[in-house]
């Protein structure tokens, strides 16, 4: 049966249907379509395949009784995997016993829809636990985003950090950090009050993101005036060159601020750091890496980067 493939561009929720009998999936795409994009694998084994590369559905609806691996198998594999752990599952069984239902809440099922269909009540469920699946997306989006600023938070800072940190272990890639601090920002506050202050933490913090157009890195909001900028496999040099776009950056927003002793505009310091993880070192310490290079940059004067020089090369060896 076809999925047209303008249907798969739509914008509308992806619901995948597991069933080995292409009767069934025809009767409940049919069902579907109108409201859904739906797509369809006939065994457990090709759909956590196809799972692994394609988009990820927001709900799927999952045959019970299949050859190879059973539904529950199947389940119990989703939920294993962090990529798939939050799609809703639901069951689709025919007269299950209350042993069998329960078997499939325990091994993470939302919910149940028996055959044969009762049409209502099937997208009914299916609606119910669509809605669900997006709010909490969108809450999850949200939850990672800073109130002020609309960059990326300190909790997405330390997911991303602790993340790409294992990645890059795996790899024993160069892996970059960038510790900033907005100069004189207690002053600023002071002299102009709180609101421009927050005025001014959202300029920066866009000028911030803007010069970091590659999509494999982060800048977030590290905490108050303070941002970071997480660098995978990125060399200190190129580590360096991002930490001086960054400053050009905030110098050509032409913040004014009167009682900086750094200069007449809003300015930045930086401290970079970069390592090659291994097993014998932690995110910590390249956030005490950056942190001690931000000092070193606010000690000598601020509006500029700072790094601890060659120590890694040779820690690193
Ligand atoms: P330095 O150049 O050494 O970094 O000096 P500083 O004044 O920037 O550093 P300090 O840590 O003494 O002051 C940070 C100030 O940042 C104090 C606080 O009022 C301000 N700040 C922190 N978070 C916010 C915020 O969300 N909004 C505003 N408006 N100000 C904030
Ligand atoms: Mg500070
Ligand atoms: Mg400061």
């Amino acid at each position: 049966m076809g999925c047209g493939t303008v249907e798969q561009n739509e914008n509308r929720p992806k619901v995948l249907i597991i069933d080995d009998e292409t009767v069934s999936i025809d009767v409940l795409s049919g069902l579907l379509r109108p409201f859904y994009r739906v797509v369809s694998a006939k065994s457990g084994e090709s759909a956590l395949a196809r799972l692994d590369t394609q988009t990820l559905p927001d709900l799927i609806l999952l045959d019970v009784i299949m050859p190879g691996l059973d539904g529950y198998q199947v389940c119990e594999r989703l939920k294993l995997n962090p990529r798939t752990r939050d799609i809703p599952v639901i069951f689709i069984t025919s007269n299950a016993s209350e042993e069998d239902e329960t078997r499939g809440f325990e091994v993470g099922a939302v919910d149940y829809i028996t055959k044969p269909y009762r049409p209502g009540i099937a997208l009914a469920r299916v609606r119910t636990h669509v809605e669900l699946k997006r709010r909490g997306d969108l809450l999850e989006r949200l939850a990672v985003l800073d109130g002020l600023t609309s960059i990326p938070n300190r909790r997405r800072f330390d997911q991303f950090l602790e993340y790409e940190w294992n990645r890059s272990q795996r790899h024993a890639h160069p892996f970059s950090l960038l510790l900033l601090d907005i100069d004189y920002f207690k002053m600023y506050n002071d002299l102009y009050g709180h609101a421009q202050g927050d005025a001014c933490l959202r300029r920066v913090a866009e000028a911030i993101a803007t010069s970091m157009p590659r999509a494999m890195d982060l800048a977030a909001r590290y905490g108050g005036e303070e941002f970071a900028c997480v660098l995978p496999e990125t060399h200190e040099n190129g580590a360096q060159a991002v930490a001086q776009r960054i400053l050009g950056s905030v110098r050509a927003l032409k913040i004014p601020h009167a009682h900086s002793k750094a200069g007449e505009h809003v300015t930045v310091s930086i401290g970079v750091a970069c390592m090659i993880p291994n097993t014998e070192k932690h995110p910590l310490d390249l956030i005490t890496r950056a942190d001690q290079a931000l000092y070193k940059a606010k000690r000598a004067g601020r509006n500029q980067m700072s790094t601890l020089g060659q120590v890694s090369e040779t820690e690193e060896a």
